[in-house]
């Protein structure tokens, strides 16, 4: 299974951005296969907070499917429940607050569109049994000083009667995952591929205050 999501990932970025290539200066070096997820099916544990970074945008549209016609990238699908820190009882009406990368690496805000534009941005809530499900690409990896970061979809979390979560979600199998300062293990998806599209699955869990 991650063999065959590599290749999207990898795909992407050779197709659609050839400046985000792996250089000798910033290609990574392994390290050790990373523990499994807890948050995708593993041991219950609360989520794991990630940085915000610098590109998040409050009062986005609502909307499930952050794209627009048309739009390049690999399509792919992010679902799974939210629970309170149990990891068993469903969590309604939380609000995602969901913001991401083109497929070239870019976000509408960081200087490389025309201002006031909305790509790749949307909140949407869970149902009454805490599922979500998000439509978007395979969002392309960007310079952080001298190095890439992972390629990730950044969210944040509003449920009431718990602290507000800010995190970022990660794929299998991307190089830079080993070398990435910001990662947590923890938020690497459980991901499969369907002809085209990538399903990607993730639990939150939140921590009641
Ligand atoms: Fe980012």
């Amino acid at each position: 299974m991650l063999a065959g999501i590599a290749a999207p990932l990898l795909l992407a970025c050779k197709t659609n951005d050839p400046q985000a290539q792996p250089s000798a200066s910033t290609r990574p070096r392994p390290r050790p296969a990373p523990p499994p997820a807890p948050g995708a099916g593993g041991a219950c544990a609360e989520t794991a907070a990630n940085i915000e970074g610098p590109y998040y945008r409050a009062g986005v549209p609502e909307r499930a499917d952050l794209t627009d016609a048309g739009m390049p990238g690999v399509p792919l699908e992010i679902a799974g429940r939210v629970t309170t820190s149990d990891c068993t009882t469903a969590l309604a009406n939380v609000e995602l607050d969901v913001w991401q990368a083109n497929h070239s690496g870019h976000y509408d805000n960081d200087g490389s569109m025309p201002p006031g534009r909305v790509l790749l941005r949307g909140r949407l809530r869970t149902d009454a049994d805490g599922r979500y499900r998000v439509k978007t690409i395979v969002p392309g990896r960007y310079l952080n000083g001298a190095q890439y970061r992972p390629a990730h979809v950044h969210v944040k979390l509003r449920a009431q009667g718990h602290a507000l979560l800010t995190t970022q979600l990660y794929f299998p199998d991307d190089p830079f995952n080993e070398v990435d300062p910001f990662i947590h293990r923890s938020l690497v998806m459980a991901v499969e591929r369907k002809d085209r599209l990538l399903l990607a699955r993730y639990d939150f869990v939140l921590r009641p205050v």
